[in-house]
């Protein structure tokens, strides 16, 4: 061996050590870097799936020892995720790897407490010069951004769901949305202007507005409702008059809610619905069961309840009379002119009653060709002038076809407190003054009188 080839020699020898502390040093960098990433490192064949390296962070990951980790797993990549997405894994990892050189996917683990972890999952293959092939992967926990994105996505699921149903709530059933910040003072309406906008009020209360809104005649209600509202957290439900986009007059009723923050009431909130079809019905059901069919006064169970009820409340120091009115010589309207004649002859009696009277006082027809008439707070001067009254509008001679049939009527009056304090004592009283009215050649009223 010549100088040359010794020199050489040394200078191969050298560049190979050199290389060999070169090759440790950046091992020790790798493991450093490893050991430090943030997750974890693993890799493992890809055809066997048994683990071959696995770094210090994926046993902080699952707080567990290597021995643990490759025990619990049986250091099969396989076994380690969740046997729930081992199917959908492999299927990804082959779909992935048949474009690219590299996967990501997210899937679940159970831990060695048996505790269900998300992992984010980042690998790529190598091949090596034997022919071996390897995935080398990096994994993160993202268990907690799983289960909060899991929440979110419920959350916006079900406001998605409760907004929709909202719309359509408000779509169906033709609503009107309110929402009032009292803070600010400003009504946020579901109502659209023109350009399609929501209509906001503002100064709202300072304005008094609503109040403009409403029907006089039914706004103490509402206002009494929306003090309460204003004073706690409640629910409730108000029904009053106002009038619609064309004019016309129409009922609403306003289901609402308050809210507090901070003991103190800051949103009330309400859904507005017309509902005059719905009162209208009502009206002509209750009218339905409530009065006589014939002459649209009130029958006789309705008079019995109404003239209870008021005298349970009324002023006992005032002077009311309950007035029974029949007509004479009926039969002989029927019998003479037929039934026919003898109906329009009660429609008439009735209407004559009713335009005697006042608006307040209660008219019943009590069956056939009688009545009743309860009078609040009269007198015993006004009560006998409006019978007196009504004797002379009712009497008087029908004639159809030749036939003439003459008709008046007869009246019993009874004061309440001195002839009676309860409906049927009244009622009994007044029907025994009626008796000697007819007694007394008919035509005519008399007062109760004892005896
Ligand atoms: P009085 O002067 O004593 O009152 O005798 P009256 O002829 O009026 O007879 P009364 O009051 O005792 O009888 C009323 C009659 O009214 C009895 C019944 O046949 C008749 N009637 C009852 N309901 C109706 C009705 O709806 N239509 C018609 N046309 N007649 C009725
Ligand atoms: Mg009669």
């Amino acid at each position: 061996m010549n100088r040359q080839e010794t020199e050489q020699n040394n200078e191969e020898s050298k560049t190979e050590k050199e290389l060999r502390k070169e090759l440790a040093q950046t091992k020790l960098e790798l493991k450093v870097l490893l050991d430090n990433i943030p997750g974890g490192v693993f890799s493992y064949d890809a055809d066997t799936g048994k683990f071959d390296f696995i770094s210090e962070g994926v046993l902080s990951i699952f707080q567990c020892t290597m021995e643990q980790f490759r025990e619990h797993y049986y250091n099969s990549f396989e076994l380690f995720v969740y046997k729930g997405d081992r199917a959908s894994v492999r299927e990804m990892i082959e779909n992935q790897i048949s474009f690219f050189d590299t996967v990501e996917l997210t899937y679940r683990v159970r831990d060695l407490m048996d505790n269900i972890m998300w992992i984010i999952h980042k690998g790529k293959l190598l091949i090596n010069e034997d022919g071996s092939r390897k995935f080398y992967v990096v994994i993160s926990d993202v268990t907690t951004e799983k289960l909060v994105q899991q929440q979110l996505s419920e959350i916006t699921e079900k406001l998605y769901i409760e907004t929709e149903r909202y719309k359509l709530i408000e779509e169906a059933a033709d609503n009107t949305q309110y929402d009032y910040d009292v803070n600010e003072d400003v009504l946020t309406t579901s109502r659209k202007d023109a350009d399609g906008n929501r209509i906001i009020i503002k100064d709202c209360r300072k304005n008094n507005l609503i109040k403009a809104m409403i029907f006089e005649e039914d706004y103490p209600t509402f206002e009494s409702a929306l003090k309460k509202a204003f004073s706690e957290p409640l629910k409730g439900v108000v029904e009053y008059r106002s009038t619609n986009d064309n004019g016309d007059i129409v009922w609403f009723r306003l289901n609402y809610a308050s809210f507090e923050q901070h003991n103190r009431i800051t949103r009330i909130v309400g859904s507005e619905k017309d509902i005059t079809v719905e009162k209208r019905q009502h009206e002509e059901l209750k009218a339905q069961v409530e009065r006589d069919g014939m002459t649209g006064l009130l029958n006789k169970t309705t008079m019995q309840s109404e003239v209870e009820d008021y005298l349970k409340t009324c002023d006992i120091n005032a002077c009311h009379a309950l007035l029974m009115i029949d007509t004479d010589n009926f039969k002989g309207v029927n019998d003479n002119l037929g039934h026919m004649s003898g109906d329009d002859v009660i429609k008439f009696v009735a209407s004559t009653i009713k335009d005697t009277f006042r608006d307040s006082d209660f008219v019943g027809r009590m069956g056939g060709d009688e009545f009743m008439v309860f009078m609040k707070y009269t007198t015993p001067g006004i009560t006998e002038e409006r019978a007196g009254r009504l004797n002379s509008r009712i009497k008087r001679t029908i004639t159809e076809n030749g036939v003439s049939v003459n008709i008046s009527c007869s009246i019993g009056i009874a004061y309440y407190g001195r002839d009676g304090e309860d409906y049927d004592s009244l009622y009994k009283a007044a029907d025994d003054a009626l008796y000697v009215a007819k007694e007394a050649g008919k035509d005519c009223y008399r007062v109760y009188e004892k005896g």
